[in-house]
Parts: structure tokens; sequence; C-alpha cells
């Protein structure tokens, strides 16, 4: 077709969506929903555009990752040429460079404790995958137990991990473990208070864990705060607990900072919630290039660094630590430090609290809320007004319309019924996430209505 050797932007919007509807599938959702999705032409600073016109606030920082916003700086293109122009690509196997000298350091001194070691997948799916071999082969035990309220990736390992979506996707890998992580907050409903609640969680835990022969486990995979299940923080007491297990039974801490991880929760890391508690595994992305390009990182610890000099860790693609990606990374977060981004996410998070608390209050349809920094969820009640328990439920036509009602309304972002996730690009200032909470407003009320509150 000729027409493949014209520029872009030249092609009309109806061959676009001609294009789109012939030869491109989606991912997790039936491939023909490719056809109701807004044809993005441009973007700026917090805001897509689409080709009707529309304007959109990035209500989700897409899936949690455009961190930086829209408008690269000059820093950052400045950054990504220089790599392409000098070396744009050697294969992390045979060679090494100076980009990812100094990467790896980088995070190392972002990183508390003793996470030393580095490498650079493309996708925080691959990084799980990684680490989850790592993790077997440095214990040299087979078992990865995860918790069901999680979602650690696409790939063989990191979705066997996964607890979200089980029912219609898990392959059933051997030797992963799920626990009931009850995530104790959640479930304030069930009576005890929250100590007590805290103390059975572990029990159950260490329970399931004797249960299973603590030898045979390798590592325990959690996300500090698990993001797609509902932005479900967890009690100090629980998270020191896990760590204390793990602890007695030399099981290895792997935290999944995929979602968290720089700045999101007003800390550089989402553990950092949990004073104290530290991980041996530290796997990350969305938010270490801000999506500039696809990068992601594993960390291990200081005696996992020492093993693996003498043992390969046994994973590998080609396209891991490459040097625009790795270029793109490491001007984004020096950028980062530099305006000291995770600073502006303090700053605004009380502002971005208070909406989240006042649309629990004034929407029937809202039952629930959690948030911390620029990370929030709404729980969507029950046809009884009670808060969900389920972590992912069908769209009705109730929410549906509910989604619509957001694009209608300007606000583009992941939809996780019964979940309602608010997490825009941390560059927001006040009077954006003011002007982002009127738009969420007017397509709530008309949640509220559609279910009948
Ligand atoms: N881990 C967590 C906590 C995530 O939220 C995600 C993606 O949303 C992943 C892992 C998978 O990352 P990716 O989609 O980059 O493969």
């Amino acid at each position: 077709d000729p027409r493949h050797f014209q520029p872009l932007n030249t092609w009309t919007t109806e061959e676009i969506k001609n294009a789109v509807a012939s030869h491109v599938m989606t991912t997790w959702s039936p491939c023909k929903a490719k056809n109701d999705l807004p044809i993005i032409t441009h973007s700026s600073h917090i805001y897509l555009y689409d080709s009707d016109g529309n304007e959109y606030i990035d209500w989700t920082s897409q899936a949690v990752c455009t961190n930086s916003g829209h408008s690269l700086s000059q820093h950052v293109k400045t950054a990504i040429n220089d790599q392409v122009d000098n070396l744009h690509f050697v294969y992390g196997g045979i060679a090494m460079t100076e980009i990812r000298a100094r990467l790896s350091s980088l995070i190392s001194e972002l990183l508390p404790g003793d996470l030393v070691g580095c490498l650079f997948p493309s996708s925080g799916s691959e990084a799980n995958e990684a680490a989850i071999t790592m993790a077997r082969r440095y214990s040299g035990r087979p078992k990865i137990l995860s918790f069901y309220r999680s979602y650690h990736g696409g790939t063989k390992n990191s979705l066997s991990a996964t607890g979200d979506f089980r029912r219609h996707y898990q392959q059933g890998s051997a030797d992963f473990v799920k626990a009931f992580n009850f995530t104790p907050n959640f479930f304030e409903h069930a009576g005890a208070d929250e100590d007590e609640r805290v103390r059975s969680a572990l029990l159950m835990l260490e329970e399931q864990i004797i249960s299973e022969n603590p030898e045979s486990i390798a590592s325990i995979v959690v996300e500090s705060i698990p993001g797609s299940a509902g932005v479900l923080t967890m009690p100090l007491a629980y998270m020191q607990g896990v760590r204390a297990i793990c602890d007695k039974y030399g099981i290895l801490l792997h935290i999944d900072e995929v979602m968290c991880g720089f700045g999101r929760t007003g800390e550089m890391w989402g553990f950092q919630t949990y004073p104290g508690v530290l991980p041996d595994i530290v796997t990350s992305a969305k938010g270490l290039s801000s999506s500039v390009a696809p990068i992601s990182f594993v960390a291990v610890n200081e005696r996992m660094m020492e093993f693996f000099e003498d043992n390969a860790p046994g994973w590998g693609s080609t396209f891991q630590g490459h040097p625009v990606a790795m270029a793109a990374a490491y001007a984004n977060l020096t950028e980062m430090l530099t305006t000291n981004l995770v600073g502006h996410v303090q700053s605004v998070a009380p502002a971005f609290y208070e909406h989240m608390r006042h649309c629990a209050e004034v929407h029937p349809s809202i039952k629930g809320f959690r948030a911390l920094g620029l990370y929030g969820a709404l729980d969507i009640a029950t046809p009884d007004g009670e808060q969900p328990h389920e972590v992912h439920e069908a769209r009705t036509a109730a929410t549906n319309k509910y989604f619509e009602a957001t694009r209608q309304n300007g606000l583009l972002g992941l939809f996780r019924p019964p979940h309602i996730h608010i997490a825009p690009p941390l560059i927001i200032s006040e009077e954006e996430i003011q002007e982002g909470f009127d738009r969420q407003h007017r397509a709530l009320s008309v949640l509220d209505e559609e279910l009948g509150f």
C-alpha cells in the first residue's frame, strides 16, 4: 500500500479506524473493544487529545506509568537523542556500557538497605519473571508464595504469581502457592479490631507456610500496596510480620514495586510506607522511565549478588539492558531528583486525599476509599450500599454508563469495577486535581443515578 510511505499524521481518522478494525488486536479484553477506544493524536502535560478534538485528563497515568506527564523535557529528549546518536544498541550479554553502569549505581543508591545488584528487563512482568527464577536458583527451593489480591504480570511465572484475573487466565504452573492475604484493613466489617485481624492473618499465613513445608518456599512475592486490587495499604504490623516470617524460615521477601515505585505513594518506594520492612528483592518498572521507553529493573541484596557472581541468574532477553531505554530511565530519574517530584507528590497529597474522601462522602454509589500520595481507589457500593468484596467484577450496564460518562466528562483512565482507580501524573498541580475531581463528580452522579441510589 503506497500510503505506508506517507509521513505519519497524514491518515484520516476513517483510514485509521479501518486499519484498527482489520488488523489490531488487544490484550485483556475481547478484541472488538478496540473499536470503542479513542484515537489519541497528541498529548501535553497531563492532557491527551483525540482525533475528534476531545481533551482528556490522563486520570490513571495510563496504566499508572506516565508519572512525569506528557511533555518531555529537553533534558530527557537530549539524553535519548545522544544515546541514539552515540550507541543505540549493544546486547547486554556481550558488552557493557557507561549508561548501564550509571543506571545500576543510581538505582542502588536510591534503594535502602543492601540492595546492590541490578538487571534491566523491558517490562514489569519480565522483571518479576527474572526475580522468580533468581529466587529459585539462589535458594534451591521451588515454591513461590504470593497473595490472591495481587497483579504481578502477564508472562508465565508472573501470571502464575498473580491472584487477580485468576478465574480467567491462571495457567496453573506448578509450585505457585496463594495465601489468603486478606489485607486485614480491607475487611473492617469482619469485626475484630485491626491488631486482632493482623494477628490472625499472620497466624494463618504461617500455618500455611508450615503446611507447604517452609524449606520448599523460595520467596514471598508481595506488592507493597496492591494496586490493581484496589490500592490496599496494609497495616505496618502485618508487613513487619511477613518480614519476620521470611527471616524465621529463610524465605526471600520479594516486593513488587512495579506500580508504586518512583514516587507514586509520596515516597520513592511503596515499601517505605512500612518503616523498617526491607525486601531482599525489589522489582519495578512503569515510573522508572515514566513510560518514555519500556524498561524495568530487578535489584537483589548483597548475598544474592555474591551468589550470582558465580552462578547465572538464568533469565534473559535480547533487549534487557537496552541502552536507549536505560538512557531514558536515567534522564527521567535525574530529573525527578532535581525537581524533587516526590516532594511535590507529598505537597499535593492532602488535597488529593480530601477529594477522595469527599467523593466517598457525597456519592451514595461509593462505599469506601483509600488514598496515599497520588494513588487512590474508590469502591463502588454493592446493591445493598455495602463495601464490595470482589477483587474484580464484570462490567454491568450501569458501570458501562459510568465509564462512558468519564470519557464524556474528559477523563481517560483504567476502569476495573468494583474499584475506580485514580492516579494522575505526579506533576499534576492542586488546581488540576480540583479540575479532575470536578469531572469525576459529574461522572459519579451518573453512577449514582444508574445504580438507583
Ligand atoms: N506488577 C505490578 C504490581 C503491576 O501493577 C504490573 C502492571 O500493572 C506488573 C507487575 C506488570 O508490569 P508490566 O505490565 O510492565 O509487564
